[in-house]
Order: C-alpha cells, then structure tokens, then sequence
C-alpha cells in the first residue's frame, strides 16, 4: 500500500488531494498547521477512514516535523502546505517567507536524513504555481521559462522552487516541481474570486472585481489537476518541472458573466459587477504551455469549464453550511484573485 504524506491537507486542493488519494487506497497522513486557511469542513467526508489521519504540525517545527515523517515513513510526500493569497502577502509578506520558503527548507532537510536513513522508494512533490513566471502578455510559459514574479507571494513560491531544485541538483535528492494554472471547485476559501463570487451571487451582493476585469486567467478543475498530480508522482521524471493548466485562458470579468449566467438558471439573483482599485503589482495575464505532461506522461484534464463551472457552483449550493466556518468580515473584506 502506498503511503502519502499530504502537507497543508486542510486547504483546498490538498483536501481534495487526500479525498482523491484514498479513493486509490492510499494510506494518507495529512499534516498542515491550522491556519485560517484551514478548514476541518473540507475533510469530514472522509476523516474517520482508517486509511486517514491528521497532525497537526507547522513545517515550521523542525522537531516535530522529523519526528512524524520518521515515524509514517512515507512512499510519497506532495508539499501543498503555503500561505497563499496574493493579497495577503502584499499586506504582511513575513509569514509567507517563513511558510513557504523557509518552511519548505525544513522539510527539505528532513526529507534529506530521511532519503539518506531509510534508502526508501520516496519522492517528494512540490507543487508551485503559474505565477512564478509573472506577466505572460504573449503565448505561454514553458517549463524552461524564466521566473519572474511579481508578488511577495509569488516570490515565496519561486524561492521555494529553487530550493526544492537545488537539493536534487545538490544532493541528488528525488524531487519533482509541479506549477499549475488557477485551480477553481469545491471546497475553496471564499477569500478567492470564485466562491466569493458564488457566495455574493446567492446572498444578492455586488460582485467586485478588480480594475476593469480584463486581467486573464488559465482555469483549471481541481480533481483535473489532483489526477496530474498522482500521474506525476508515479511516472513523473525525477528532477523535472511539470506545468499543468487547461490552457483556458478566460478574463475576469468572462468567468463572472459565466457565474451570472449559472446563478440565474438556478435561481434569481440582483447582484451586480462592481469595479474596485486595482492591485498593486496585478499580473496581467498568466498562460502556461503543458505540452510537456500532455506528450510525456499522456495526461489531458477531463473536465470543461462549462462542467466545472456547474460542479462547483452545486457544491457550494449543496454545502451552504461551508459558508458559515468562516466570519462574513472573513469573506467581504478581500477582493479575491484566487492565489
Ligand atoms: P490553501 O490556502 O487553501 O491551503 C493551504 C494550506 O496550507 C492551509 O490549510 C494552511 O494552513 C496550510 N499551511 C500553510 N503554511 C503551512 C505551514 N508552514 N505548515 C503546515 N501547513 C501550512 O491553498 P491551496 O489553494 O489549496 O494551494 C495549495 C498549494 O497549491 C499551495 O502551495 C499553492 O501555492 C499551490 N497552488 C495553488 C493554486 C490555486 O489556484 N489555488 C494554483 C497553483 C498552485
């Protein structure tokens, strides 16, 4: 049996993640630090299986952290644990620093004495984003494209890239480094575009987006991307970057039109867009080119944005109590471009 370890498996794609993983009966031990971000809401489906269990652990402690990897010994470790909302960084960079990038580094380390210990079939999986690249105002960014970032947030993922890059360089440590496009579906903090759209639509609030909402978006089906994910950490090669996108590009203001137009099939709605300032430092448009993964390992996602789109809007109409884990401060106060 395959032994997962699923770091920040309380946040959004982690939890659907692990849902998906024990689907292929993985054993799975997911460890994340409780933060805002957390939500035990996105892991009651399945968080009495015997194949699952949770610790909570900040990859922060050292300590502990090397005591529960030595102790589960895994086959496969996938790194989702982040800070990860672009807008939050620009308010207070520091606890992105410390969690992604420095929090990386320790389990970096203890991934390092645990290979070296145990001469154990394990990989490690870190999953990055699209946002690395910055700005793509033409074509799309290929895995040997330079980083660029723009954000606090997306320099902490970049740095920990490197890292992550350098201990397979270094220390020939097996390692493989994921960037994925937007990820929308269930389960989402309502602090990102989408649900907070959804929540909006349903409580007949203005939809707020930034600028004139003609900033650029490759969405992508959470479960889509959790599939390339376990396709990676089972063919990927070792030391490789993989990109994983829809290569689906819409602007904001489309998805919202798309939202509107579900919202109104479903029921009635009198919510209304609202233009509000921009970001500062807002990247434009992202644009990935996954040819790589599409020929290497055969993947291709599986689901429309129309299908995902209803998937996701009836997840939350069905699950309207996943509204009420958080404050309404919690989900009016930030505008919400995703990560
Ligand atoms: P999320 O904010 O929903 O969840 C992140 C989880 O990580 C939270 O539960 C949080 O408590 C936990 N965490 C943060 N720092 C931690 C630490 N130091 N120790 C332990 N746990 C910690 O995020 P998400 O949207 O699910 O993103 C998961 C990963 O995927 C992130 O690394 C993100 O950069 C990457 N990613 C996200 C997207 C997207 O569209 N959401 C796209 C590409 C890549």
């Amino acid at each position: 049996m395959q032994r997962a370890i699923v770091t920040g498996g309380l946040g959004f794609i982690g939890s659907n993640l692990i849902g998906n993983l024990l689907k292929k009966n993985y054993k799975v031990l997911n460890i994340d630090k409780i933060s805002y971000a957390s939500n035990f809401y996105n892991t009651k489906d399945f968080k009495n299986k015997k194949n699952y269990k949770f610790l909570n652990c900040d990859l922060f402690n050292k300590k502990k952290l090397k005591n529960i990897i030595f102790n589960f010994k895994p086959n496969i470790i996938f790194n989702l644990a982040a800070e990860t909302h672009v807008d939050r960084s620009i308010d207070d960079p520091e606890i992105f620093v410390k969690s992604n990038i420095v929090g990386t580094f320790n389990l970096l380390e203890t991934f390092k004495k645990f290979y070296k210990n145990s001469k154990k079939n394990v990989k490690l999986i870190h999953i990055s984003t699209d946002e690395v690249f910055g700005d793509i105002l033409k074509s799309r960014s290929k895995e040997t494209s330079a980083y660029s970032p723009s954000s606090p947030y997306a320099a902490s993922k970049a740095s920990s890239d490197h890292l992550v890059y350098s201990y397979f360089r270094t220390y020939k440590l097996p390692v493989i480094i994921t960037n994925c496009s937007n990820n929308y579906g269930p389960k989402q903090h309502p602090e990102k575009l989408i649900p907070k759209l959804i929540y909006n639509l349903i409580n007949n609030k203005d939809l707020p987006i930034y600028g004139r909402g003609t900033n650029s978006r490759e969405w992508l089906f959470v479960d889509d991307h959790c599939d390339a994910l376990i396709l990676i950490s089972k063919k990927g090669k070792i030391g490789n970057f993989y990109n994983i996108g829809s290569n689906k590009n819409l602007t904001n203001i489309q998805i919202t039109k798309k939202l509107i137009n579900f919202a109104n099939s479903k029921f009635k709605t009198i919510s209304k867009i609202k233009f509000v300032k921009d970001r500062p430092g807002h990247d434009y448009r992202y644009a990935l080119n996954s040819k790589k993964i599409q020929k290497e390992l055969r993947w291709r996602p599986r689901t429309s944005l129309d299908q995902g789109i209803k998937k996701t809007f009836e997840w939350y109409l069905n699950n309207l109590n996943y509204f009420k884990q958080f404050s309404k401060k919690d989900i009016l106060s930030r505008q919400g471009l995703k990560t």
